[in-house]
């Protein structure tokens, strides 16, 4: 389960409207408990990929020190966002290759148009099994 304040929410689909016809990305901060991987904050990254209309590539020198700067706080980098403009709101097969860790949540945001509806759904990756999709639960 992973929780994720609307208000969170509404600021990454900002985040996706405003790269659209490109794909935005980030990195998902928070913290788990038993119950839940809680999203607390995230970090807008710069789209790095060779064809950000299709594919998106996180700043690895962004991951460094985000990474240097969670060390010792109870928070960590618990997954990603981005958003797959014109395309639905799952794991692509590309996504499906991705080299981010396996443990990640994987927040997909999808929408047909700048200005339109943006349609969230997250997932994590499970060896062998593909994409297992994770209840989303709005506060
Ligand atoms: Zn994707």
């Amino acid at each position: 389960m992973i929780r994720l304040a609307r208000q969170v929410l509404g600021h990454l689909e900002a985040a996706a409207r405003r790269a659209y016809p490109n794909e935005t990305c980030g990195f998902l901060i928070g913290h788990q408990d038993d119950q839940a991987v809680h999203i607390d904050c995230f970090a807008l990254s710069p789209n790095r990929a060779a064809d950000p209309g299709r594919h998106f590539t996180l700043d690895p020198a962004m991951h460094l020190k985000l990474q240097r700067q969670l060390r010792g706080s109870r928070f960590g980098i618990v997954g990603l966002f981005h958003s797959h403009p014109g395309g639905r709101a799952e794991m692509s097969p590309a996504d499906l290759q991705s080299p981010a860790p396996e443990a990640w949540v994987w927040l997909v945001l999808a929408l047909q148009a700048k200005e339109g509806a943006v349609e969230s759904a997250a997932f994590r990756r499970a060896e062998e099994k593909g994409p297992v999709g994770l209840d989303l639960i709005l506060f």
